[in-house]
């Protein structure tokens, strides 16, 4: 199962999480991403590729999905540098 968790104090409340989130899991509440309905999670990672402040922790994803959102995020870095 996987569990996604947004760490409000590097979160800087972009809302890009919830715009391509494909099946609404992050939501809007209130201007702030909200995790609902978590077991609705594809493991896609598009919330953490968009999220520019790496805010945004899952569990639970096979590790070489992680590899991919790692190096995604270096050449997003990159990118900026
Ligand atoms: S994309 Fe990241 S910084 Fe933006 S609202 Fe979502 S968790 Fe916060
Ligand atoms: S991994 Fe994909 S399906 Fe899961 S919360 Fe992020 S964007 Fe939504």
């Amino acid at each position: 199962m996987i569990r996604i968790e947004i760490d409000e104090d590097r979160c800087v409340g972009c809302l890009e999480c919830v715009d391509v989130c494909p099946t609404g899991v992050i939501i809007n509440k209130n201007n702030k991403p909200f995790v609902e309905n978590a077991e609705r999670c594809i493991g896609c990672l598009s919330c953490s590729y968009v999220c520019r402040a790496d805010a945004i922790k899952h569990e639970g994803i096979h590790v070489e999905e992680k590899i991919v959102k790692s190096v995604y995020i270096e050449e997003k870095i990159e990118r900026f540098v």
